[in-house]
C-alpha cells in the first residue's frame, strides 16, 4: 500500500486530531483525554465514512454474487487482504485470514493446529505477561490434550528472563506462543531471538501482535514467526474484525475450524471438500463492512508515517513517565528498557478504580483492573493497576491534565 503522495507531510497533530470526530465531544462538562488506546483506539472520519459508503452505495454479500454490487464489495473486501499482506509483509495474500480479532486467531490456531499436533506429554510455552486470550485457548488445549503449559517467568522491571526460556525449551516443546507488546506493562519483548531459539527446539511460534501493530514495523517474513494474530479495533480500524497470518505451508496442513458456507470445494451427504487458503478458514458471510473499512484504517497510519507515529508516542510515553515519576506514592508496574506507549501504575493506599473514577469526572479515559492479565498482577502482587495508553492523536498538553486529575485524585482520597 503506498502513502498518498497528496496527503503524505509533516506531522501536524491538529490536523490529526481533526481526523478524529470523537475527540471533540465533551465528557463530565470537560473536553475528552481518550488514554484508553490499548483497549481500542478512536477511529478517523475515513474510516467512518468508508462504513457508511459501503452500507450506502454497494452493500453485498461477497464471493458468491456475479452482480454488480456483489462484484464491488468482494473487490472491496479483498483488497484489504492485499493491504494487511503489504502492511505486515506476509509472502502472500493467501496467509491472511479474516477474523473476528486476536482472540479468535489464537483460538483459530489452537483449536485447528494444536488438536492436529500437541499431544499428551508435548508442551506449549508461553509468558508471564500474556493477555488472558493468549493463555485461555492454550490451557483448554493442554487439558484436552494431557499435554503441559510452561510459563517464562519476568524481572521486576517487567522483563521477560531470557535465560529462563532458554532452559524451559526442550524436545517436548511444540508451541511457544509470545505477546509481541505486553498490553498491561508496555514490555516490547525481543521475539525475533525467541522465535530463533524456538526454531532450533523444533517449535512452531505464534506471535500476539494484538498491542504491538498499531506501534511497530511488522514484518512477519523477517520475524519468521509461524503465526502472527491481531485485531482492527487497535489500529484506528473497526471492531470485530482481525487477522490471523500463518505461513502458507502450515495453514494448508491444518484442518478446518468453522465448517459452513464459503470454505467449501463441494458438499455432499457422503462427502465435503474443503476450499483453498485463505477461505478455507472463513466460513460463512465474514464482516465485510468492517473488513472494508480496516483498508482505510491502515492507509492512515501509512499517510502519517509509522515513524512519525512511533517517534510522537515514544514522546509522550517519556513525557508521561517523568511526570507520574514526580507524583508522591505512585509506582509505575512495568519499566523495561524497550516499551510501547503504555504506562501502567498504581498509588498507595488507593484502589485502581477509585482513581479512575475520580479522572472520568475529569474528561480523562484510563483503564483500570488486571487489563486481562491477571497471572501478570499476582507475579506483582497487585490487584490491578491504572493505565494510560497513548495513540498518534495524544498530545503533552494531555498528559499535563492526566498529571494534574491524578494530583487532585490522591488528595481527595487520602
Ligand atoms: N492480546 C493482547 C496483548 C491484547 O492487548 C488484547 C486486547 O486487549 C488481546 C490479545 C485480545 O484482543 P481482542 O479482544 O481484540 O481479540
Amino acid at each position: 500500500m503506498m502513502p498518498s503522495p497528496t496527503i503524505k507531510k509533516p506531522f501536524d497533530i491538529t490536523a490529526i486530531r481533526e481526523q478524529f470526530p470523537v475527540l471533540s465531544r465533551e465528557v463530565k462538562g470537560r473536553s475528552l483525554v481518550y488514554f484508553d488506546n490499548a483497549a481500542t483506539s478512536q477511529k478517523p472520519q475515513q474510516v467512518i465514512d468508508a462504513l457508511v459508503n459501503y452500507y450506502t452505495t454497494y452493500n453485498a454479500n461477497i464471493h458468491r454474487g456475479i452482480h454488480t454490487l456483489a462484484e464491488e464489495a468482494t473487490a472491496a473486501f479483498e483488497e484489504t487482504r492485499d493491504a494487511v499482506q503489504e502492511f505486515i509483509h506476509a509472502s502472500a495474500r493467501e496467509e491472511i485470514i479474516f477474523t473476528r480479532g486476536t482472540t479468535e486467531s489464537i483460538n483459530l490456531v489452537a483449536y485447528t493446529w494444536g488438536r492436529q499436533n500437541i499431544k499428551s506429554g508435548d508442551e506449549i510455552i508461553i509468558s508471564t505477561m500474556e493477555h488472558h486470550s493468549n493463555i485461555v485457548p492454550w490451557q483448554i488445549l493442554c487439558e484436552e490434550k494431557g499435554a503441559i503449559l510452561r510459563v517464562i517467568p519476568i524481572n521486576d522491571k517487567g522483563e521477560l528472563l531470557m535465560d529462563e526460556y532458554s532452559k524451559l525449551l526442550n524436545s517436548r516443546t511444540k508451541l511457544v506462543s509470545i505477546v509481541h507488546a505486553s498490553n498491561a506493562l508496555g514490555t516490547i519483548n525481543p521475539v525475533r531471538q525467541i522465535i530463533e531459539e524456538a526454531h532450533s527446539a523444533g517449535a512452531v511460534v505464534l506471535v500476539d501482535g494484538a498491542q504491538s501493530t498499531v506501534h511497530l514495523d511488522i514484518d512477519v517474513q523477517e520475524m519468521d514467526c509461524d503465526f502472527f494474530a491481531f485485531s482492527a479495533h487497535k489500529l484506528y480500524g473497526p471492531t470485530g474484525t482481525g487477522i490471523l497470518y500463518g505461513k502458507k505451508r502450515l495453514l494448508e496442513s491444518m484442518p478446518v475450524f468453522l465448517g459452513g458456507g464459503e470454505m467449501i470445494r463441494e458438499v455432499t451427504f457422503a462427502k465435503t471438500t474443503y476450499n483453498d487458503l485463505p477461505y478455507k478458514f472463513e466460513a460463512g458471510t465474514p464482516n465485510i463492512a468492517d473488513v472494508i473499512a480496516f483498508k482505510t484504517a491502515l492507509q492512515f497510519i501509512e499517510d502519517t508515517g509509522k515513524e512519525k507515529i512511533r517517534k510522537h508516542e515514544h514522546e509522550l510515553l517519556e513525557y508521561a513517565t517523568k511526570q507520574l515519576e514526580e507524583i508522591p506514592g505512585l509506582r509505575i508496574i512495568g519499566s523495561a528498557r524497550e516499551k510501547v506507549s503504555v504506562i501502567s501504575f498504581i498509588v498507595d493506599n488507593t484502589h485502581p478504580q477509585d482513581i479512575g473514577i475520580l479522572l472520568d469526572n475529569r474528561g480523562i479515559a484510563v483503564r483500570t483492573g488486571h487489563h486481562c492479565a491477571e497471572p501478570l498482577m499476582q507475579r506483582f502482587g497487585i490487584p490491578g493497576t491504572i493505565r494510560a495508553s497513548f495513540a498518534v492523536y495524544n498530545t503533552k498538553d494531555e498528559v499535563d491534565e492526566l498529571a494534574i486529575g491524578l494530583h487532585k485524585a490522591i488528595k481527595m482520597l487520602s
